[in-house]
């Protein structure tokens, strides 16, 4: 409270903080106000990515969607 800095995203002219309000996720284009903000979101784009139904795992969600649409989780 007091005398704190508040400021908002698209008028934050504040030099201090640079763009700390604009930190966009490459993956998904959501921006986030913190880089640490961002840095736990990017968590959810790195594997390894458990296939649910066979626990086998993926280091890309890409891989693990095509391991799905293989269909491979019947396969032993
Ligand atoms: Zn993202
Ligand atoms: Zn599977």
């Amino acid at each position: 409270m007091g005398n704190a800095l508040v400021c908002f995203a698209s008028t934050c002219m504040v030099l201090d903080h640079g763009n700390a309000h604009n930190h966009p996720c490459h993956q998904c284009n959501q921006t986030f106000p913190t880089k640490k903000k961002l840095k736990d979101h990017a968590k959810n784009h790195k594997g390894p990515f458990k296939c649910h139904k066979c626990f086998r795992t993926f280091t890309t969600s890409d891989d693990k969607k095509a391991h799905e649409d293989r269909n491979e989780c019947s396969k032993k």
